[in-house]
């Protein structure tokens, strides 16, 4: 792979285990930007700020120290100098992400810092999948390969149960599907770069077909 691609998509859809499994196959690196809302949200709620207060929440997001794993086998992402990928998986973070990277200079913030690691990749070969909501629209408008991953709400709801039962996470189908649902409403409804699907990317549904099914169509977009 030369260049990016970028893969974009509501909550769910299997975008994460699909990135990183074509980054591994296409021996490309591998950025998952909602790990950094993520990180960036951790350390809100570790700061004791209210998600909802702008201000604050960019105060916060300027001091924070973020690093990320850009390899597919292994990611990881470091706030402050520690590990923290099972942290910005649990509840509290899921809950309240949303409404920080809803706060425009938080994404000013983490996109300029996107845009650095995708330019430093762009210099080693093997290009990178670059995962997100705005990837497409806002951080790699010239990405070679933009794909927009969906997927019915309820087979989203499904997965995610899975994956938390699978993680050691107890959560039930019914709340989950209440919090992907609210979750899209807020992506897809705030000011800046709100989840959309850019025109030209290609739209892959993966209500019917499992990872490898996913993984075999990406893979065929890209040598295409
Ligand atoms: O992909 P993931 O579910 O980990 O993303 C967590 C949250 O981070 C999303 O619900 C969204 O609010 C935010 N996000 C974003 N822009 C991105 C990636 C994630 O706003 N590029």
């Amino acid at each position: 792979l030369r260049g990016v691609v970028a893969l974009d998509g509501p909550s769910g859809t299997g975008k994460s285990t699909v990135s990183r499994k074509l980054a591994a196959a296409l021996g490309a690196t591998y950025l998952d930007t909602g790990a950094m809302y993520r990180a960036v949200t951790l350390a809100v709620l570790r700061a004791g700020v209210d998600p909802a207060d702008a201000v604050e929440v960019t105060r916060v997001a300027r001091a924070a120290e973020l690093s990320m794993g850009t390899d597919p086998l292994a990611p990881g992402v470091r706030l402050d100098g520690a590990e923290v990928e099972g942290e910005i998986r649990g509840p509290e973070v899921t809950g309240a992400v949303s409404a920080v990277s809803a706060v425009a200079e938080v994404r000013e913030l983490l996109v300029a810092l996107q845009r650095e690691l995708i330019g430093r990749a762009m210099t080693e070969p093997g290009g990178m999948v670059v995962e997100g909501r705005d990837i497409g629209t806002v951080v790699v408008p010239d990405a070679g390969l933009k794909v927009y991953l969906t997927a019915s709400a309820e087979a989203r709801a499904a997965r995610r149960t899975a994956q938390d039962a699978s993680d050691g996470r107890r959560s039930d189908l019914r709340s989950t599907h209440a919090d992907v649902q609210r979750r899209d409403a807020l992506d897809s409804g705030r000011k800046v770069a709100p989840l959309r699907q850019a025109d030209d990317a290609v739209e892959v549904d993966s209500t019917d077909l499992d990872i490898h099914g996913v993984l075999e169509q990406l893979i065929k977009l890209v040598e295409s």
